[in-house]
């Protein structure tokens, strides 16, 4: 057996996306493109695999419907486009799939709607139907209606975010260039391709560079850190070329195609959820605390210097110390509750709010740690 044959072991659950680049060729949407990605996926379902997919293609599609040509920040256009083109989309993607009798269903996500822990269950829950009655769920972030702050902001990372939160074994990104290389091919003709990463670290981030395309928003660089997503959750990850012949199948397949990211230790799905969520407030904290957090140890109120924002209890907040934000968690308090307590003993918490739900202002399992 291959060593990718090895790794990948039988893939249960996967989840595929399909970059800007791949869908719009000479400024046309290849619907002979779609509709041999569609037969694969038929293929995979057909051998018992269950199928998720991200696309990107909204924006790029309805700029070209509506014949107009942003400038690159402008953003009611491009908003503007994208809701023009999602339908567009979906209506190209519900065409090549009732070729093989597969339904499709759209999800449009946003970053706010993710980061409420009762949304992001709720979408595990409709995934897991959709998937029971044989639907291909289709996912693309809601661009229409995103605003900067709270966007996903690049479908890399949605689709794995998507991956990690539905439990997928593995997420394929289809994209223009077809892996990753040691330095940039498209201005060194000697650059080295890299077929396995197991670890994704300084030299790897280097050999990235800012690899783009002109009509998606992911470069190399996004692409690794969906790698990294995907590694938290144990879940493999290949970045492989859509012009290559039956990428899809064949990568699933573990046949040696494209770059694979080899999944790391898993974290909680709790934790991979803080990490990723949006966070509404902050507490600063001393070196004492910030050791503590580093360490796997919960948040205690005595090591808390201060409190930013208003935020409930269930909420995602960012834990800084020296400026550098360390961890995000959810905390046992809210502001208000937080900054009465902050710099006071554990012991203390009963006679200063009159209640007392933990020692503790987060609990180690509520914190998610950040590369620092
Ligand atoms: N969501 C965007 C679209 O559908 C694409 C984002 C990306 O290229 O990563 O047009």
């Amino acid at each position: 057996m291959s060593e990718r044959k090895e790794i990948l072991g039988k893939v249960g659950r996967v989840v595929v996306k399909i970059g800007t680049s791949s869908l719009i060729k000479d400024g046309i949407v290849s619907t002979g493109f779609m509709d041999s990605v569609a037969e694969q996926i038929a293929r995979l379902r057909d051998e018992g695999r269950e199928v998720l997919i991200v696309t990107s293609g909204a924006i790029g599609i309805g700029l070209k419907a509506m014949g107009v040509r942003p400038k690159p920040h402008e953003m009611p256009i491009r908003q503007a486009a994208a809701s023009v083109g999602q339908s567009i989309l979906m209506q190209r993607w519900a065409e090549s799939f009732q070729k093989h009798g597969i339904l499709v269903a759209q999800i449009l996500m946003t970053l706010d709607v993710y980061s409420d822990r009762d949304s992001a269950i709720n979408l595990n829950n409709t995934v897991e139907s959709l998937l029971e009655n044989k639907v291909i769920p289709i996912f693309n972030e809601n661009d229409a209606v995103c605003i900067n702050e709270i966007k996903f902001g690049d479908n890399d990372t949605l689709s794995a975010i998507i991956a990690s939160r539905t439990d997928s074994d593995l997420l394929v990104i289809l994209s223009d260039i077809d892996g990753l290389y040691d330095s940039n091919p498209r201005e060194n003709k000697h650059a080295r391709f890299i077929p396995v990463v197991y670890r994704i670290d300084e030299k790897v981030r280097a050999m990235a560079g800012d690899v783009g395309s002109s009509l998606g928003t992911g470069g190399m660089r996004t692409k690794l850190d969906a790698a990294e997503i995907c590694a938290d959750a144990g879940c493999n990850m290949i970045i492989a070329s859509s012009g290559e012949y039956g990428a899809v199948y064949r990568t699933v397949a573990g046949d040696d195609v494209g770059t694979l990211f080899v999944s790391g230790d898993e974290v909680t799905k709790k934790r991979r959820w803080i990490k990723h969520a949006h966070a509404v407030g902050r507490i600063v904290v001393d070196a004492g605390a910030e050791k503590a957090v580093l360490g796997h140890k919960s948040l205690l109120p005595v090591g808390i210097l201060s409190v930013e924002g208003t935020f409930g209890k269930g909420d995602v907040v960012e834990v800084v110390c020296n400026g550098s934000v360390i961890a995000k968690a959810v905390p046992s308090y809210g502001s208000k509750d937080l900054a009465a307590i902050a710099g006071k003993h554990s012991d203390e918490i009963e006679a200063i709010l009159g209640y007392r739900v933990h020692d503790d202002a987060a609990i180690s399992e509520n914190i998610a740690l950040l590369k620092i």
